[in-house]
């Protein structure tokens, strides 16, 4: 059977077909390195890990590239209001780059923690100014642009397809539009571009703006992505993912602009994973109800028992997070990951050829991490099978799933970031030689990176900062 996928594009499972040897080529939206990520965003990264080894187990090379977003995500999700980058820096009294080194390291670290193979590549979008400027340009050159006195905009009436990847009902939206369109033509339109306020102000995330427009200015949002992937995998991508609340903005306009730009179609597959609820509300720091990783660590959870609670739900069910759905998972995965830790390692058993087919149909069935898992349990209590023969099925089913079971005894705990570590390690030597002066000190230095030190009876604790 091949491997089929539900394209966003088509609404529906299709077979993803180009023979190995093949390099897939997949891009993921990346986060807006602002703040910490939370638990909700991670689900968008962990299916994509989960399909990126399922493509390796069907035989392609993947070039994976998630984005950085450091400039032009604004507060509204739209084209008004303030940077978000900008809204961290002032909230910490930071510059800019600095809250993209603090906040882009703990992402990195939380992927690690959750086993997600590190992609090759994880570009910044400030890093890629030339290139984002160009496809401005061209875009301009070919009629889909305007200037208003705030920004360059994307004309979506120039791209009469442009409603149709997220179906979107335009009449409808412009007869219930409340807000104002300060100089924009059509409800949809986009900025590509915006310009910095006249004020004589200088700052941090600022360049001139092409089309010769004589003034300084920074991206919009969507058009990082269309020019990373233009300039990092080509024009025509295999599979482009990101969370459902991307589909009827960010995605529609990445459609829009590289379909314009490049006249070939941006991807073949647009996959999206389901959103992460707290208590029927979506999980988002506007609202207040995020938990990150470390919030779960200080539970005891660690972040390989909150992947296998992500993996028994399929990625395009919505999920609602409780304590008590986390505390179960967590206990069926010790039980699982102590169950084969235990088993006999039998090199020369072979691999369950029944289940292993089984699993093989599952999770070419649109990644149907669920039934992957119940695959596992259900070989795992079969008296018909050997130990040997338990563990060598497992260890390949779990090459897909990266749960790390019969690794090690003790799941992975959480990482605490390298730069913590070692001034954790320096404070504790302060004060074993007394030196309480240095002891404070880095205990502040340690606040910074996002952190506060508990001195208990057995040493030192660490807590999130909030
Ligand atoms: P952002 O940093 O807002 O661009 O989000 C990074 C990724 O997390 C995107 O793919 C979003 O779609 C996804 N995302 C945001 N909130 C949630 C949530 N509550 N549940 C699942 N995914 C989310
Ligand atoms: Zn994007």
């Amino acid at each position: 059977m091949a491997l089929k996928l539900y394209n966003t594009a088509s609404r529906s499972l299709e077979a993803f077909t180009p023979p190995p040897p093949h390099t897939v080529t997949m891009y993921n939206c990346g986060p807006t390195v602002y703040n910490y990520v939370h638990i909700g965003n991670l689900r968008a990264y962990v299916f994509a890990d989960i399909l990126r080894r399922t493509l390796e187990r069907e035989g392609y090379e993947v070039k994976q590239i998630v984005n950085i977003t450091d400039v032009g995500h604004l507060v509204s999700d739209g084209d008004e209001g303030e940077d978000k980058m900008v809204v961290g820096a002032t909230r910490e009294g930071k510059s800019v780059e600095e809250i993209i080194a603090q906040y882009s390291n703990a992402f990195y670290a939380d992927m690690r923690s959750l086993n997600v193979h590190m992609a090759a590549k994880f570009p910044r979008a400030t890093a890629y100014i030339k290139e984002q400027k160009k496809m401005i340009e061209v875009l301009s050159e070919k009629g889909y642009t305007y200037i208003a006195s705030d920004g360059i905009y994307f004309d979506t009436e120039k791209f009469p397809a442009y409603p149709d990847f997220a179906k979107l009902d335009v009449a409808g939206m412009q007869a219930g539009n409340r807000v104002d369109m300060g100089e924009k033509k059509h409800l949809t339109d986009f900025a590509l571009w915006k310009f910095s306020p006249d004020d004589g102000k200088h700052r941090e995330q600022e360049w001139d703006s092409p089309l010769d427009t004589n003034r300084k200015g920074f991206p919009g949002w969507h058009i990082e992505c269309s020019a990373i992937i233009k300039a990092e995998l080509g024009d025509t991508i295999d599979i482009h993912t990101g969370g459902i609340d991307h589909i009827p903005v960010h995605h529609t306009n990445e459609v829009a602009q590289s379909a314009c730009a490049n006249d070939v179609p941006l991807a073949c597959f647009w996959m999206h994973s389901a959103f992460m609820n707290v208590e029927g509300e979506k999980m988002s720091k506007s609202l207040g109800n995020t938990y990150r990783l470390i919030d779960l660590h200080e539970r005891g959870i660690p972040p390989l028992a909150y992947r296998y609670w992500l993996l028994t739900a399929h990625y395009r069910t919505q999920v609602n997070f409780t304590w008590e759905a986390l505390a179960a998972a967590q206990s069926a995965y010790n039980r699982l990951t102590s169950t084969v830790y235990e088993l006999p390692r039998a090199t020369d058993a072979a691999p369950i050829k029944e289940c292993l087919d089984e699993f093989i149909t599952s999770i070419q069935d649109d990644l149907n991490t669920a039934n992957a898992i119940a695959i596992i349990w259900k070989l795992l209590k079969d008296g018909r099978y050997s130990p040997g023969e338990q563990y060598n099925t497992v260890r390949i089913i779990d090459k897909v799933l990266g749960l790390e079971l019969g690794d090690i005894p003790a799941p992975k705990a959480f990482e605490i970031p390298p730069s913590v570590t070692a001034l954790l390690e320096a404070r504790k030597k302060a004060r074993e030689e007394n030196d309480w002066a240095l002891s404070d000190k880095l205990r502040a230095e340690i606040k910074v990176l996002g952190y506060d030190v508990k001195d208990t009876g057995s040493g030192q604790t660490v807590t999130v900062s909030m």
